[in-house]
């Protein structure tokens, strides 16, 4: 039972995307959520979750309202972060082909709207072992591929076109988009890391 336990408070960060059904997700799951804008909203939380969007806009976002750097130092001292399908992208140290703006840390290489624009969004199933038997309803929008994973990253989840969840200690990253189904287990399981890193 987890009712004693401290509530956490969940940063969404609100420059692009899905900023709202993340937050419906996150307390779903049990969390307390604010919105992040502003450098100082990030002292404030226990992990934070980037929602999708255009990589290249938020990445550009981030520095105009100047996030990157305060964002960079917190991956760096180990704040849990989630990024969901852009904000994968945002996470990861690689981007195939591309200098934009990231925040890093995530040791995987990721290639931009992979899937082609004759499937520009799809939704399958996906197993997610870690989350039990039932499968996960996967939506993918202009999603990314993660082609190369490093020695430090856990797949939890795969399917013929590579990793679509994956953990490399406290940054959880998804090509697809958890919150826009009412299945919150992507998200209990980010708020169980953000517990026990
Ligand atoms: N195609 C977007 C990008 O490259 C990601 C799409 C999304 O977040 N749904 O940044």
């Amino acid at each position: 039972m987890l009712t004693h336990a401290k509530q956490l408070v969940i940063g969404v960060l609100g420059m692009q995307g899905d900023v709202h059904a993340h937050q419906r997700a996150l307390e779903a799951a049990g969390a307390r959520t604010v919105i992040v804008r502003e450098p100082d909203e990030l002292t404030q939380v226990d992990g934070l979750v980037l929602p999708g969007g255009e990589s290249t806009t938020i990445g550009m976002l981030l520095e105009r309202f100047g996030l990157m750097e305060p964002l960079r130092r917190r991956a760096v001292e180990g704040l849990p972060i989630f990024g969901t399908c852009a904000g994968v992208i945002l996470l990861a140290d690689d981007i195939a082909g591309s200098p934009q703006p990231r925040i890093g840390g995530l040791d995987v290489t990721v290639v931009r709207n992979a899937y082609g624009r004759q499937v520009d969004s799809f939704e399958r199933e996906l197993t997610v072992p870690s989350l039990g038997a039932a499968p996960l309803r996967g939506v993918f929008i202009r999603a990314p591929r993660i082609h190369r994973v490093g020695r430090a990253v856990e797949v939890l989840s795969e399917t013929d076109a590579g990793p679509v969840l994956v953990r490399q200690g406290p940054l959880l990253g998804a090509t697809f988009h958890p919150e826009l189904t009412p299945d919150s287990r992507v998200h209990a399981a980010f708020l169980a890391l953000v517990r026990d890193p």
